[in-house]
């Protein structure tokens, strides 16, 4: 039987990179929850999809998985690997939006499951220890101040040249999509009953992964 972390929180959290490493150190697989919706956040935009019944219509016929290369997840439309174009600002405000439908969701939680059934995961989303893996072995709530989060953003879109936003619109960018996530009706995000609150506003890199380690090896009894 596989073992399933699910690290749910807030955008800018350090979500993907603590659940990265997490994988790395225990031999699961990580699995971006947020790639599959961007995916479809992109799909949508090149179809000019914008109502509920017509984002609704897109997802018909829509492929959207996971491949592995080289040891990295690439998420892929069909037979386009779109890792890369789903990492924009206007994608990713469009996820936020697509990700409140309750097709989109219903959409993709077969998939997410399936996935987490046939190997051992770490697993980042909002709804993964909530809704998609209600039974997971380890659940950890990670989070931290909204302005920390804005700040670590801003300087990885920097480094990376994926955007001119200045701190201020990301800062507005980071709130907005807070604000969304958990106030929708379907799937909000919030933290699971049997999640372990993990606040990395004080914390750096390695500091944050000590802590998430610890939590897993006592949820593991390892
Ligand atoms: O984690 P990431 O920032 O890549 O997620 C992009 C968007 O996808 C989030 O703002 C959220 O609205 C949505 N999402 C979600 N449920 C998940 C993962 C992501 O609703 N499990």
């Amino acid at each position: 039987m596989p073992t399933r972390i699910a690290i749910d929180g807030p955008s800018g959290a350090g979500k993907s990179t603590l659940a990265k490493r997490i994988a790395a150190n225990l031999g699961f697989v990580y699995v971006d929850t947020g790639a599959l919706y961007r995916s479809i956040s992109l799909a949508m935009l090149r179809k000019n999809a914008v109502s509920d019944a017509e984002i609704e219509q897109g997802l018909d016929g829509l492929e959207i998985s996971f491949r592995h290369i080289d040891g990295q997840q690439h998420v892929f439309i069909g037979e386009e690997d779109v890792s890369d174009l789903i990492r924009t600002p206007e994608v990713t405000m469009n996820a936020s939006r697509v990700s409140a439908l309750p097709a989109v969701r219903a959409f993709l939680l077969e998939l997410q499951r399936k996935i987490a059934s046939e190997q051992s995961v770490v697993m980042d989303g909002r709804d993964i220890g909530t809704v998609v893996l209600p039974d997971a072995e380890v659940k950890i709530y990670l989070t931290a101040s909204a302005g920390k989060r804005a700040m670590r953003r801003f300087l990885e879109m920097q480094e990376k040249h994926i955007s001119t936003q200045t701190y201020e619109e990301v800062l507005a960018d980071v709130i907005r999509r807070d604000q969304q996530d958990m106030t929708r009706e379907t799937a909000p995000l919030k933290q699971a009953e049997d999640a372990v609150l993990a606040d990395t506003s004080e914390l750096d890199l390695s500091g944050s992964e000590q802590l998430l380690m610890k939590i897993v090896k006592e949820k593991l009894g390892a």
